[in-house]
């Protein structure tokens, strides 16, 4: 009749416990990935089970054999998942950040307009070429023209044309922040807020960043009509188009959000910009940033 001795249930539990150990963290590697695993942990372990199955056949202790070739098998599988993630490459989505006024919103042409309603004036956007509206007044019109931009200003802005839909398809790949500087009128919180819930209601408001110096914006990419805000930022800059910067040459730009929606058709998170559409150049890989 065959009985356990004490010291034999302890063993076949201090066994059972070692070797079942592994399988929990193989699933978690299988879900995960390995990344947090050591290879020098996962080489010497191996080495030692391997070592201790030696020692079971030499001595013909079945049950080390046992329990080390089930261990091995489970490190094995694990070695092999590890090796798998490792060489799988990492996607993240971009963070890609995108100015209000004159990119998002027409804010310019509702400028003119109203300029041209204070003074009768029959100023076009076309006047502009080179320049902003506040340089083109006359200096006895140039504190009336800013005064324009009071609380209401801000509210009924047209929407620039396919921007919807570029970014909420942008949205869908990537992390989206509107970044405006709304320092420059404090008066335009809460217009701003409303037309962005109105128009962008896919876009959550924990992504609207209401800022002064665009220099501490941690992201990919900063589309941007105003050149100055790329002086400190450590992301891949690219200037949209407006009447005011047409003489600005420093930095890639677009004149579009149709131009934008065929130049991020193949960027993903890897970083594998696509060659394709619109001039996609080096520019466009994002740099590397710690998450
Ligand atoms: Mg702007």
């Amino acid at each position: 009749m065959f009985v356990m001795t004490w010291s034999a249930i302890v063993g076949t539990i201090a066994a059972l416990c070692t070797t079942l150990a592994f399988w929990p963290q193989l699933l978690k590697v299988r879900r995960q990935g390995g990344a947090g695993l050591s290879w020098s942990m996962l080489s010497m372990y191996l080495a030692g089970q391997f070592l201790w199955l030696l020692y079971g056949v030499l001595n013909d202790a079945r049950a080390v054999i046992a329990a080390n070739l089930a261990s091995i098998v489970l490190v094995s599988a694990i070695v092999i998942l590890k090796v798998r993630a490792d060489r799988r490459p990492v996607r993240r989505r971009l963070r890609i950040a995108i100015d209000m006024d004159e990119v998002m919103a027409d804010a310019l042409a509702e400028h003119v307009r109203r300029y041209n309603a204070a003074f009768g004036a029959q100023l076009t956007i076309a006047d502009l070429h080179g320049r902003s509206l506040e340089g083109h007044v006359p200096a006895a019109h140039r504190a009336a023209t800013e005064a324009l931009l009071d609380a209401s200003f801000f509210r009924d802005l047209a929407v620039m044309a396919d921007c919807q839909d570029v970014i909420r398809d942008l949205a869908g790949r990537h992390d989206v922040f509107v970044v405006t500087a709304a320092m420059d009128v404090p008066v335009s919180f809460d217009a701003k807020y409303q037309w962005l819930q109105e128009h962008f209601p896919f876009i959550p408001p924990s992504r609207f960043v209401f800022c002064g110096d665009k220099g501490l914006i941690d992201a990919d990419y900063l589309i941007d009509d105003r050149s100055r805000h790329f002086d400190r930022f450590k992301g891949r800059p690219l200037l949209y188009s407006a009447p005011h910067n047409a003489a600005e040459t420093r930095y890639p730009r677009v004149g579009s959000w149709a131009e934008i929606r065929a130049l991020f058709a193949n960027v993903d998170g890897a970083g594998a910009a696509g060659h394709g559409a619109a001039g996609s150049s080096r520019w466009l890989q994002p740099r590397e940033r710690s998450l």
